[in-house]
C-alpha cells in the first residue's frame, strides 16, 4: 500500500467556515476509517450541535474524540495569565496526542487565535508540527494564521468574508451557528 503523507492544513481568513470545514474533514476521515482527535484551544468556540454529533459518532466505535481545552478568552479580559496557562496546557495535550500514535488526523481548532493573542508562541506550534509523525494529518484553524505556519503548511485555505447575516442584524440560527 502507498504510504500516507501527513498534510498540514490551515483554515484561516475572516469569512465563516473555518471550523465547520475542519469538522467536515473529520466527518470524511471518520467515514474512511481514520482515527480523529479534535482539540479546542478557545473555550466556547464549539457549539452544542457539533459536540453532540461527535459524541454520538464516537459512541459507535470510539474513533472520533473531541477535547475541550483552554479557558474562555475575550480580548478585553484583564487576567491574561490564566488564559496563557490554559493555552499552554492545551499545547501540552496536543504534544501528547502527537506522540501517542493514536490518531491519523488531529484538528487544532482556533490555535491560530491562541498564537495571535500570544497565549502560545508560533515557535512552539512550529516545533510541534515539525516533529509530528510522517503519516499524521493536522488541521489548524482560526483567523490571522501566522506567516511561518502558512509557509510550513501543505494546504492553506482562506475563507473570505463576502456577506454574513449578522451584518443585516439576522440573529444566530440553530444548526448554522449552534
Ligand atoms: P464556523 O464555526 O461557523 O465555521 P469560523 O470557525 O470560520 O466559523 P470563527 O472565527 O471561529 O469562525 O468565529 C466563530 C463565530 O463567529 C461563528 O459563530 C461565526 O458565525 C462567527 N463569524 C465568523 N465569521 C464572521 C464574520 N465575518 N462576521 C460575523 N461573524 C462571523
Ligand atoms: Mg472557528
Amino acid at each position: 500500500m502507498e504510504e500516507t503523507k501527513g498534510l498540514i492544513i490551515v483554515h484561516t481568513g475572516d469569512g465563516k467556515g473555518k471550523t465547520t470545514a475542519a469538522l467536515g474533514l473529520a466527518l470524511r476521515a471518520w467515514g474512511d476509517g481514520l482515527k480523529i482527535l479534535i482539540l479546542q484551544f478557545i473555550k466556547g468556540s464549539w457549539k452544542y450541535g457539533e459536540i453532540e454529533a461527535i459524541r454520538r459518532l464516537n459512541e459507535i466505535d470510539g474513533r472520533i474524540e473531541l477535547k475541550r481545552l483552554g479557558k474562555g478568552f475575550q480580548r478585553q479580559t484583564k487576567d491574561k495569565g490564566e488564559h496563557i496557562e490554559a493555552a499552554q496546557e492545551a499545547l501540552k495535550e496536543a504534544e501528547k496526542a502527537f506522540e501517542s500514535n493514536n490518531y491519523d488526523l488531529i484538528i487544532l481548532d482556533e490555535i491560530n487565535y491562541a498564537v495571535k493573542f500570544d497565549l502560545i508562541s508560533a515557535a512552539a506550534v512550529k516545533a510541534l508540527l515539525e516533529k509530528r509523525p510522517a503519516y499524521l494529518h493536522v488541521v489548524l484553524t482560526g483567523r490571522d494564521a501566522r506567516e511561518e505556519i502558512v509557509e510550513l503548511a501543505d494546504l492553506v485555505t482562506e475563507m473570505r468574508l463576502v456577506k454574513h447575516p449578522y451584518q443585516k442584524g439576522i440573529r444566530a440560527q440553530k444548526g448554522i451557528e449552534f
